[in-house]
């Protein structure tokens, strides 16, 4: 079994695999630092941290993660807390950054005896539709190599192999941009409020996620175009002040900015998430803006249906599973969609005028198509733009 990809969705996969006694390699185009390294998301649902306590892979986020609860919008009406843990089922979620959580489920795979060859870039993956597909790959000097195996699980994100691996015609993608960009910051400095802050304001939305005791991710809504660099320090603090609202609600602790990228919101699903012997996870399969911050949830999840079909076919012959592996993700996917465009209505208002995503079953419009180049501008590869007939 080959696994691309050591995120939350190939490294789930591959602890949930090798516990099952499936042999995997996972190919890992960076280094172990940058792996370990890169911080995005924060938040985990119940669901997710169920998922990794059943499996033994939750040590660090029970030592160290925070329990959540409250949400506070910020408008020119005031402030209001959403305490949804007490409004809701009593769960809260779980404040334990990503790389930290992708640090430990390395450190477990390595531990369990997985092999994991870092510095190997996938570059394509053939014969998927036979029984031994192949993975070529280039180590970081640039040698060619090449892995075969029964199936290969492409938990390499949006831009990776195994998007770009599916053949002309064996999936539906569909996709919306919500026409909203966010510039995605990380600031040395401890959370200045005790929920995730949402603030609309007519300059533009601002954002506020705690991630650890000294490092927090705050999001200011940025035109179209901008670069993550184009802002300064004292303009990007000056902007939060203003759109949080800081003189009314008390001050935003400041410090060093340490990572910045421009997000656009958009919506990017594939339709089924199997081709043959080659399975999508993860942000391969679908992408999801991070306002309803529910991506990597949706990668752990994923990668624990798909490690249950796949031990099931491995080791029993039950290839059932797998028949059903892209129905069931599907589900949960096009749900967490609609919650994510709700969010960013509610965030944004008339920002997207196209109707909000319903489930799929109102998109079945869509054609069949390649997915060439998933980082083409919406309707570059015949896919319909942000408009309300695809997603
Ligand atoms: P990734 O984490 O992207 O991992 C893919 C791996 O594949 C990487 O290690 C990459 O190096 C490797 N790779 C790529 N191409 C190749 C190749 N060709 N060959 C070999 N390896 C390859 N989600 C939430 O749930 N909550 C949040 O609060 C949240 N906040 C976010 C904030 C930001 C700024 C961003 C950008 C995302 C956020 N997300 C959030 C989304 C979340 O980070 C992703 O959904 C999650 O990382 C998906 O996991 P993955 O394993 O599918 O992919």
């Amino acid at each position: 079994m080959v696994i691309i990809g050591a995120g939350p969705a190939g490294l789930v996969l591959g602890n949930l695999l090798l516990r099952r006694g499936v042999d995997c390699v996972v190919l890992e185009r960076a280094g172990r630092d940058a792996v370990q390294n890169r911080a995005r998301a924060g938040f985990l649902a119940p669901n997710t941290v169920r998922i990794l306590r059943r499996h033994g892979l939750d040590e660090g986020l029970s030592r160290r993660g925070r329990e959540h609860g409250v949400c506070e919008f910020r408008t020119e009406d005031g402030r209001f807390r959403l305490d949804y843990r007490r409004l809701g089922t009593g769960e809260p979620h779980t404040v334990y950054p990503q790389h930290e959580l992708v640090t430990d489920l390395l450190a477990h795979f390595l531990g369990a005896g997985g092999r994991v060859r870092f510095d190997t870039e996938a570059v394509t993956v053939s014969g998927a539709d036979g029984p031994a597909p192949e993975v070529a790959v280039r180590d970081g000097d640039g040698r060619p190599g090449r892995w075969r195996a029964r199936y290969v699980a492409a938990c390499d994100g949006r831009h990776g192999a195994g998007r770009r691996s599916l053949p002309p015609g064996a999936v539906r993608r569909h996709h919306r941009d919500h026409g909203v960009s966010w510039l995605g910051l990380l600031a040395e400095a401890p959370p200045s409020l005790d929920a995730v802050g949402y603030a609309v304001h007519s300059r533009g939305f601002a954002g506020h996620m705690a991630r650890s005791a000294d490092i927090t991710r705050y999001y200011l809504q940025c035109a179209r175009g901008t670069r993550a660099g184009d802002w300064s320090e004292d303009r990007v603090w000056d902007e939060l002040d203003l759109r949080m609202r800081a003189p009314a609600y008390g001050p935003l602790r400041r410090g060093r900015i340490v990572q910045r990228a421009v997000v656009p919101l958009v919506s990017d699903v594939l339709e089924p998430l199997r081709h043959g012997a080659l399975f999508l996870a993860g942000d391969a399969a679908a992408l999801i803006s991070p306002s309803a911050a529910k991506g990597a949830n949706l990668a752990v999840l994923e990668a624990e249906i798909l490690a249950g079909a796949l031990a099931d076919a491995l080791v029993h012959g039950d290839p059932g599973g797998l028949d059903r592996y892209s129905e069931r993700c599907l589900d949960h996917i096009w749900r967490a969609q609609e919650f994510s465009h709700w969010m960013i209505r509610l965030l944004h208002g008339t920002a997207d005028p196209s109707d909000p995503p319903n489930h799929p079953a109102d998109h079945r419009s869509s054609e069949p198509s390649d997915v060439s180049d998933p980082s083409d501008p919406p309707g570059a590869s015949g896919f319909p733009a942000a408009g309300a007939e695809d997603l």
